[in-house]
């Protein structure tokens, strides 16, 4: 049995633990429990049962045979209400009658690997498709269209067209991985966004023309210098003209807009006119492979990673991206980043 001077070393070194920890004492009595512990279980009390906090029956099982034997065990629980969690609990002999038991959160580990399976399960799909496409006209360009030259050129510029998809998806791919390497660190050159933003206006122009698109730039300050990373920055508005070309051709016209704000920093805008966004769809716009229409974005050449780079990139600038849409009416990506001079 714990006296009051060690009840109170355990409480303050409970409340330094990182992880949700209960001491428990021999007669399966709670002597003391940290911030952590109580998130987790409400109901807890120091000097109340621990049944009173807990039903678990495999937890207070493991807690009576640890109280009678001393041994440490190890489990897991899952949690389903209100959310799913999952715990490694380790019950263990802690002195003086008692035993510890201590929850190690693994719901944020396991999140991240289901991504990471997801996510390499997603990029082979997107791989393999065009792959499947390449190898079935190479066997037809060897055997039944041996000698057919007219079929051989049509045949030939669709796989152009697939290798180059392939591409595409690698590069976009590692462009990701890179730039969630450095996500941490934050870009610091000086980067003029008017210049960008002409850069891209102009490389994009004849892509536009050919589409039967005009872009109009109202871009205010003369300059508009950022803290970024120039390549990176190009990458976003590349991405975002880009998708409202491919997506928002109905609306005939694309605005490129760039303002000072109140406090000195900088929001630029791409706007289109086209179809729209339906609400449900934008919250997971900037997710990798998200489509609101796979088709439409295959044929349009689409890797599904463009507004994911976009978010990134955003974030490591520590700017911000909304997204703002209607249906039938068209869709506005701002973009907010500090002025060079701010950081
Ligand atoms: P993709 O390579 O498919 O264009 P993105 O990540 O750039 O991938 O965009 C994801 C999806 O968001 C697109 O497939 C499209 O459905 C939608 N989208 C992006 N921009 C627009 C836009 N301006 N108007 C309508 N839909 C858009």
């Amino acid at each position: 049995m714990p006296d009051a001077m060690t009840d109170a070393r355990s409480q303050a070194l409970l409340r330094a633990f990182p992880h949700a920890a209960i001491l428990i004492d021999g007669d399966g009595n709670v002597a003391a429990h940290n911030e952590e512990a109580q998130k987790l279980h409400p109901l807890i009390r120091t000097e109340a049962p621990l049944t009173f906090a807990i039903r678990d029956p495999e937890l207070l099982g493991t807690v009576r045979r640890t109280l009678a034997d001393g041994q440490t065990r190890r489990f897991e629980v899952i949690e389903r209400l209100p959310v799913e969690r999952a715990f490694a609990v380790q019950v263990a002999p802690a002195g003086d009658d008692c035993v510890l038991v201590v929850f190690d959160d693994l719901t944020a580990g396991r999140k991240l690997e289901r991504m990471r399976v997801d996510f390499i399960a997603n990029a082979s799909h997107e791989l393999r498709t065009p792959l499947a496409s390449l190898l079935g006209f190479v066997e037809t360009l060897r055997g039944p269209a041996k000698d057919d030259a007219a079929a051989r050129e049509q045949f030939l510029s669709i796989m152009d067209i697939q290798a180059r998809r392939m591409a595409r998806l690698i590069d976009d791919l590692l462009s990701l991985s890179r730039i969630e390497l450095n996500a941490h660190i934050r870009p610091m050159d000086r980067v003029d966004l008017v210049g960008v933003i002409r850069q891209v206006a102009d490389a994009l122009k004849p892509l536009a023309t050919e589409r039967n698109l005009t872009f109009q730039l109202e871009i205010e300050p003369h300059t508009a210098d950022v803290s970024g990373d120039r390549d990176e920055l190009l990458r976003v508005f590349d991405n975002l003209v880009e998708n409202a070309i491919k997506y928002g051709s109905r609306g005939k016209r694309i605005d490129i807009g760039l303002t000072r704000t109140a406090n000195g920093d900088y929001t630029a805008s791409v706007r289109d006119y086209g179809p729209g966004i339906a609400p449900e769809h934008l919250p997971r716009l900037t997710e990798r492979f998200y489509r609101v229409d796979v088709a439409a974005s295959r044929d349009a050449g689409g890797t599904g990673l463009g507004l994911a780079l976009v978010k990134h990139i955003i974030n490591r600038h520590r700017g911000q991206l909304h997204i703002e849409s209607r249906l039938n009416e068209g869709t506005n990506f701002r973009i907010a980043l500090s002025a060079h001079d701010a950081v």
